[in-house]
């Protein structure tokens, strides 16, 4: 692989991040990889040629949490809020319709993730359309960061970190902590992307599923609780300057054992989703030929093998254990923590999603240009296609 300024890269946004977010970076990262194997051959070359751009800005979403206030919402919906029984029967699949029912107050409060989805699809579509290259590698990245959103049952949830029955943390642990640490027992090798005919429908379909998996969610660390003890359970951390409590990994590991499959199941079909949404994308902007915009034109004898590589170890389930998802290669220690031992309750929990993550200073990456194809490139990225277009749409969801 090309030596580049990534790990650095990553190593900064990873300390920019702490502990917060879905699926974690990690997760967001390897769903946004994997879906690429899953391309049909007329998107994957030009996919495979950006994908360390593309893993890179797939946790943009979270990243900018922090400095636009709009942004909170889009990565979920409170599904029982609106009604604890059936939910989705009750709430209207259609944006405009959802809003004259409950008002855009009310959306904006409890998540709008099914319509950020389509939103973005639509934007990905204009860039296809454009053929504008900055703005496909944005909006498919952010794309996947949604979709995969959508994945995580904690998503659908007021509950989201389980912190309304005495389980704050659970956020965390089922999307970060479990996937970090069984990622090389998990099966990667989903289905190849198909043409998805009513992209919010099919966005509803993973929600409505996600829902389903709460009870498990919960009953299963509730019944760990009932034989672990609480000073076993949590593991407290100083990190600059704040006590925070995670779940210990002994927790992890009794977790694992209960809902492992279902972690597995999610973060094994999001990127079929993700890879699904692109080439829904690229049809419906009218198929342009994507090896026009790459430069040189074809995959590299050199980027074709290390693509077949990697490509047989996803079928054979080894992406992780042969090192090669991008997401292992952060820097190998960059949270300074000073892990003490188990106390009893005490501290809070890692900062779950919803709420603002502090960013710590982080140097400023010296880095010319991480992703140099793209920088030569003739693209219209200055246009009002893509950011404008989201903004826009953005406010329209408040
Ligand atoms: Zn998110």
């Amino acid at each position: 692989m090309k030596k580049t300024l990534l790990p650095l890269l990553l190593a900064a946004l990873m300390l920019a991040h702490g502990t917060a977010g879905a699926w974690g970076f990690f997760g967001h990262r390897t769903i946004t990889q994997v879906a690429v194997y899953e391309l049909p051959a007329a998107m994957q070359a030009f996919y495979y040629r950006h994908m360390a751009e593309l893993v890179r800005q797939s946790t943009a979403p979270d990243e900018r949490r922090n400095d636009d206030p709009t942004e909170a919402p889009k990565h979920f919906i409170d599904m029982d809020h609106y009604s604890e029984e059936n939910p989705f029967g009750k709430v209207p699949k259609q944006y405009d319709k959802a809003v004259e029912k409950f008002s855009a107050d009310t959306l904006k409060k409890y998540g709008t993730v099914p319509w950020v989805v389509l939103e973005t699809k639509d934007n990905l579509t204009e860039a296809f359309r454009q053929r504008d290259t900055l703005a496909i590698i944005k909006y498919s990245a952010e794309l996947s960061h949604y979709v995969g959103d959508a994945f995580v049952p904690l998503h659908t949830t007021i509950n989201y970190d389980g912190q309304l029955t005495d389980q704050k943390g659970l956020h965390s642990l089922w999307e970060s902590q479990l996937p970090e640490r069984f990622i090389a027992d998990y099966k990667l090798d989903g289905e190849p992307a198909k043409y998805v005919k009513n992209p919010l429908d099919a966005i509803w379909g993973v929600l409505q599923q996600s829902y389903g998996f709460l009870g498990e969610t919960f009953d299963r660390a509730t019944k760990i609780e009932k034989t672990m003890k609480p000073d076993v359970r949590f593991t407290f951390s100083h990190r600059y300057g704040k006590t925070t409590r995670r779940y210990s990994d002994a927790f992890a590991d009794a977790y694992e054992k209960e809902v492992g499959g279902m972690v597995d199941f999610r973060l094994k079909g999001a990127p079929t989703m993700v890879s699904s949404l692109w080439l829904t994308a690229w049809e419906d902007g009218g198929k342009p030929n994507l090896n026009e915009l790459m430069h040189p034109p074809k995959l590299t004898k050199e980027e074709k093998e290390k693509l077949a590589t990697e490509l047989t170890a996803w079928k054979k389930n080894t992406l992780a254990q042969d090192q090669l998802l991008l997401a292992q290669q952060k820097a190998k220690k960059v949270e300074v923590v000073d892990e003490i031992k188990p106390a009893k309750d005490m501290g809070q929990a890692p900062t779950a999603v919803r709420e603002t993550v502090p960013v710590e200073p982080v140097p400023a990456p010296a880095v010319d240009s991480p992703t140099p194809k793209i920088d030569k490139l003739k693209v219209k990225s200055k246009t009002a296609t893509g950011t404008e277009k989201i903004k826009q749409k953005g406010d329209e969801l408040k």
